[in-house]
């Protein structure tokens, strides 16, 4: 990832650890906390940079070490994953094994402990041990999204860094720069703050088709030359599927509130950025009360759409609400 992103994203981690090792004060040990999709493992690797890194403007992301760090094969370097939802004793024994031989090469040595509420009580004094009294020029980041769940004598031997998540604007241009297109990034970046849960979003069977229904509707709702009730019940089919009902619902919510900004001149504040067009066609005929009255049904759907309800019926009668008028 390139750093000039994860400067912008997590600026104050960034600036808290470049300061610390410009000022020579850093800790033996970092639980970097946060919530998934906060790049809390890049931010560990960006670290491991910032201290390795051979040239004077670090990291500089090119060097041989920088290159290594990032495909994490530098073995100075060392990653601990849990492994069946654990982190057993003998993971923190190798690690302990790995960095007190002298095959590493000079320099700082730093290990990554991923999820380390992961870690078992009895690994938890060994890994303690290593902190307390680590081999000179070591560093641990240890990274967690559930700080609640950490032994206390981690967290007090540990400086805490907390990573916030990221905001919808700096979801939607990373989306954007990943080759998404702009709407919808810009509609999941309302669904979710966490990077990963959006891209996963986009990339779920569901999300395109769904989209596509909605504009759909929309569209032909602007152009009144077919019927909805018979081009829906053609396409709906996945909408019936798992839970892709509720997400069928929060875009056509979205949709109809777009077009409440449009009435009310606040078009920045559009998520269907592509359908103005569209949306301008529809508040011809429509006005302020009517949508309105429309939006309402539709959050009332929401609120029932988990319950058992007859949705085939149900969603017949909210595109007869959507083309009434
Ligand atoms: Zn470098």
């Amino acid at each position: 990832m390139a750093f000039e992103k994860l400067e912008s994203t997590q600026q104050n981690v960034v600036k808290l650890l470049r300061n610390s090792y410009k000022k020579d004060r850093l800790s033996h040990a970092y639980l970097f906390e946060g919530e998934r999709g906060t790049y809390k493992f890049q931010t560990a690797l960006y670290f491991a940079q910032l201290l390795l890194c051979t040239n004077d403007d670090k990291p500089c992301g090119e060097c041989h070490n920088c290159k290594r760090i990032n495909n994490q094969t530098h073995p100075n370097l060392f990653i601990i994953e849990s492994e069946n939802g654990q982190i057993k004793k003998q993971q923190i024994i190798e690690l302990q094994t790995e960095f007190s031989k002298t095959s590493v090469e000079k320099g700082s040595k730093i290990f990554i402990i991923k999820d380390v509420d992961k870690l078992r009580v009895e690994s938890a004094n060994s890994l303690l041990k290593f902190i307390e009294e680590p081999f000179p020029n070591t560093f641990g980041i240890l990274t967690t999204t559930n700080i609640n769940s950490i032994l206390p004598t981690i967290i007090s031997r540990s400086q805490i860094v907390t990573f916030h998540s990221l905001n919808k604007n700096l979801i939607k241009e990373e989306l954007s720069s990943l080759g998404y297109e702009s709407t919808q990034a810009n509609v999941v970046s309302q669904i979710t703050n966490n990077i990963d849960d959006a891209i996963n979003i986009l990339n779920s069977e569901a999300f395109l088709p769904i989209f596509d229904i909605v504009t759909e509707v929309y569209n032909i709702l602007a152009a009144k030359d077919e019927s909805v009730l018979l081009y829906f019940n053609k396409n709906s089919s996945i909408i019936y599927q798992e839970n892709n009902a509720s997400l069928f619902l929060s875009l056509m919510i979205m949709y109809q509130k777009d077009m409440i900004s449009m009435i009310i001149n606040n078009e920045s504040s559009i998520v269907f950025t592509d359908e103005i067009k569209t949306m301008k066609n529809i508040v011809l005929y429509k006005d302020l009360k009517k949508i309105m009255g429309e939006l309402e049904y539709l959050l009332d759907l929401l609120s029932k759409s988990h319950f058992n309800i007859n949705r085939s019926l149900a969603f017949d009668n909210m595109l007869l609400e959507l083309e009434s008028r």
